[in-house]
């Protein structure tokens, strides 16, 4: 059976993963669709989005809704398009070739965070009334659980609903902060506590006691909008309490879940369009009496690029793919089903954490070196890469940060080998007697097969060592669980890369550059996984035990260590991607 996290202990070529080369006719239409927009509507405007403008904002959003594009997610019921994840997900990295991360977090805020806890945990009646009219964009929307005193804390939010004494309505106090949207939204998901017990709200702006703070000034997204919400003695209707009261943890989790696999999928096409300008620029760019990118470590910078790119989309469409898998199994005729869907993207928040920790640091890293590449002019506000940096730093803070993701993904897999719903005991054991072989006939990519098995060996015992020094105690060894949550997310990239280059050379020729991409990238990854977990192990043993350990790891070293020519390989990818633009 397939579960969050089970990469771990799964041998890589048992199961086919879902990949963009499977996208169905209709997906590839949509793909189309989204591109088109986002060149020819959203890209031309950016510079008048970016002086905050409501109106162009609001009209492009409204856009979105005439093609379809915010009601993906929208059950056909209510006048939405009900399909499944990988659309989904699609839509998200599409919209990245309009460059303008301020029009995607505006739309990615209304209908993702904004809309999906209608979607998963409204009655019939609020969707009826809500949706039909979230889909057009005629109500934008907002998400509101940070406030000035719980960002990461959520849970510790201030903010409180008490019943009225007709019993009419729930009275809300409190502040929000950060809220995207607030200054444009018709209607706010809040969440405040009701006896103690944290439950989410639908608050119409119109409501008396709502009123917007000044938008803040930020180093970046400087389109969209951002303000403090505050409530004072807000009535709002008990029958706008969204799901129960006391489910409000759950609302507001599962819908990060979502939105941290969508904001992944932003961030890989941003990282596409970000690479598409910095190559053009390269390209025209001349120094030495020559085009800037034909120098070596230009092609190196277009190399790491282009592979970690990949990587991203590998593992961006592999999670959504097993997503989509999980909600078919629902019955889509039980009256649970909409909340189901929720609870089957949680079963994979691991991947999702993973996505969005990955995503953010991928393009981050994409934006970096464009900004390199361009030189002087990268510093330039005139020159797109100046804003791509500064509008995706908050990437890595919002929706969760990237630290407290770290911990959600160690965490999750701490549960699940105490609970033992993964084999990680067995699997070691396994591994004590030798790794596994590859079962599959194909010679290409032989030794990096056995590398991922043995980076896998080597990633659970260092985690089996840390458990069985902290036990329970180990969320508390909070640098130790980041090095380890990295470990985990490096398997699952080195694994999705490779299992998708192995599946697309089943049926078709072996083409050269996913090849080169395919080994440089988990060489080095080997190289990173080797080096983290030595460091992790003499950290946690001491003398005897630690001699033991490190000759252990030596072991799974000499199966991962490759003898790749990566500088090689890095010049030919280049050459490809220059050849094929
Ligand atoms: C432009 C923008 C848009 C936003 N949009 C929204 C929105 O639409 N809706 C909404 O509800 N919120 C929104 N936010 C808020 C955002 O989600 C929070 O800023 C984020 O969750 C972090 O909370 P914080 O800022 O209070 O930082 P803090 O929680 O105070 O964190 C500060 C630092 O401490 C670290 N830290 C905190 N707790 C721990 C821990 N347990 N262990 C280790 N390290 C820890 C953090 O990782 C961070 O590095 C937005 C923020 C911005 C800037």
């Amino acid at each position: 059976m397939k579960t969050g996290g089970d990469f771990l202990t799964k041998q890589i070529c048992t199961e086919e993963i879902f990949t963009r080369e499977k996208f169905s006719p209709e997906q590839e239409e949509i793909a189309k669709t989204v591109e088109e927009f986002a060149r020819e509507r959203i890209r031309p405007n950016k510079q008048k989005i970016e002086k905050y403008n409501k109106d162009l904002s609001l009209e492009l959003l409204r856009e979105c809704g005439e093609l379809g594009l915010l009601s993906v997610d929208i059950p056909e019921k209510y006048e939405g398009l009900g399909l499944d994840k990988v659309t989904s997900a699609i839509v998200a990295e599409t919209l990245g070739f309009g460059l303008c991360a301020s029009f995607s977090t505006t739309m990615g805020a209304h209908s993702g965070i904004g809309t999906l806890p209608i979607v998963f945990f409204g009655s019939n009646s609020q969707k009826e009334k809500y949706l039909p009219k979230l889909g057009t964009a005629e109500l934008v929307s907002a998400y509101c659980l940070t406030e000035p005193e719980s960002g990461s804390d959520a849970l510790a939010a201030k903010s409180k609903a008490v019943l009225s004494e007709d019993g009419q309505n729930y009275v809300l106090n409190g502040t929000k902060q950060f809220i995207t949207n607030a200054s444009w939204a018709d209607l706010f998901i809040i969440f405040a506590t009701v006896t103690g017990k944290f439950t989410g709200f639908i608050v119409e702006r119109n409501s008396a006691g709502l009123s917007i703070g000044p938008e803040e000034n930020k180093m970046g997204i400087k389109g969209s909008s951002t303000c403090t919400v505050y409530l004072e003695n807000v009535h709002v209707p008990v029958e706008n309490v969204l799901g129960a009261i006391g489910q409000g943890a759950a609302i507001a989790f599962n819908t990060l879940n979502i939105g941290r696999f969508k904001l992944g999928a932003a961030t890989l096409g941003g990282c596409k369009a970000a690479i598409e300008e910095t190559l053009q620029y390269a390209s025209e760019r001349r120094q030495f009496g020559q085009s800037i990118r034909n120098f070596d470590v230009i092609k190196g910078y277009f190399a790491d690029m282009s592979i970690r790119t990949f990587a991203l989309d590998s593992i961006i469409y592999k999670t959504v793919g097993l997503i989509d898998d999980a909600v078919s199994e629902i019955d889509e005729s039980s009256a649970t089903y909409d909340s189901g869907v929720a609870e089957a993207i949680e079963s994979y928040a691991i991947e999702a954490s993973i996505c969005k920790v990955v995503g953010s640091e991928t393009l981050w890293f994409v934006a970096d070196k464009g900004l390199q590449i361009y030189g002087g002019y990268g510093f330039i506000e005139e020159y797109p890469m100046a804003s791509v940096l500064r509008d995706n730093r908050i990437d890595r803070i919002f929706e969760g940060t990237n630290e407290i993701n770290r911990q959600i993904i160690s965490g999750y897999f701490l549960k699940k080998a105490l609970m033992e719903e993964l084999p990680i005991r067995e699997k070691i054991k396994e591994n004590g007697n030798g790794l596994a072989g590859t079962d599959d006939h194909l010679d290409v990519l032989s030794k990096e097969k056995r590398g991922i098995e043995a980076a896998k060996a080597a990633v659970l015992y260092v985690f089996n060592e840390t458990i069985c020094k902290y036990g329970q105690d180990l969320p508390n060894e909070q640098q130790i669980g980041s090095m380890l949550s990295d470990l985990f997310s490096d398997i699952y990239l080195v694994d999705s890369v490779l299992k998708r280059v192995i599946q697309k050379f089943a049926t078709s020729e072996v083409d050269r550059n996913w090849l080169a991409i395919a080994r440089v990238f988990s060489a080095e990854k080997f190289y990173e996984i080797s080096s983290s977990c030595k460091k992790i192990v003499s950290s946690i043993l001491e003398n005897k035990d630690l001699e033991n350990g490190l000759r252990d790891l030596n072991t799974f070293d000499k199966k991962m260590h490759l003898t790749t020519n990566v500088f090689e390989l890095k010049r030919q990818i280049a050459d490809n991607l220059y050849e094929k633009n």
